[in-house]
């Protein structure tokens, strides 16, 4: 599927526009109009996401389209929850009192990951270093202990796969606080995609 950027928003706006489209479709969902819903998610979803991807790469000077086998490997993910998410739906999850905002609150963990696909983007094209930094979790899983201090290229941990709140990750992501930050240390460590769980 070819995927087009809208044009230049920014984050906010898409931000904007894709929560009150997706809270649009899941408050129909409810009310049983579900025939389209699965699909017309998938396709809100990559749309903005794309949009987002676009945004990041753009953003860090990239020009023309940012790689999409970067993006399809990542999206994916979302998607199948998306697909979960309409299950529940249709089983009757949020028919109850108090359901819709249950379900409302969903649609933003999908928002957040906005920032995630903007930062993928952006990342592919920052050749700068950057040092993977354990976050405050207790709890690290082996390929954030594994990337711990090791120093590349923002581009290639990206490319690599290995990004902080990554679905990739062992961890999964949903718990990570790691971040990849400057500095002016030369590359150390062997990059290698995650393993996961
Ligand atoms: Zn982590």
């Amino acid at each position: 599927m070819a995927l087009k950027a809208v044009g230049a928003l920014t984050l906010s706006a898409i931000r904007t526009r894709f929560r009150s489209s997706f809270r649009e479709y899941v408050r129909g969902g409810i009310k049983g109009y579900l025939d389209n819903f699965e699909n017309d998610v998938s396709n809100l979803i990559e749309r903005w996401f794309w949009e987002a991807y676009v945004l990041g790469f753009v953003g860090a000077g990239g020009r023309g389209s940012p790689d999409s086998s970067i993006f399809w490997g990542n999206v994916y993910i979302d998607l199948e929850s998306a697909s979960k998410f309409a299950g529940d739906i249709r089983s009757g999850k949020y028919s109850s009192k108090g359901g819709l905002k249950e379900a409302l609150d969903r649609v933003d963990l999908y928002v957040a990951r906005l920032q995630y696909f903007f930062d993928l983007g952006f990342g592919l094209f920052t050749l700068d270093m950057r040092v993977w930094e354990i976050g405050g979790t207790e709890h690290h899983c082996e390929d954030c202990l594994r990337y711990q201090g090791q120093v590349h290229r923002y581009a290639d941990w990206v490319k690599a796969g290995a990004i902080p709140k990554s679905h990739l990750l062992g961890c999964t992501g949903i718990a990570c606080d790691c971040s990849l930050r400057p500095t002016t240390k030369p590359e150390s460590g062997v990059l290698e995609g995650p393993r996961g769980r």
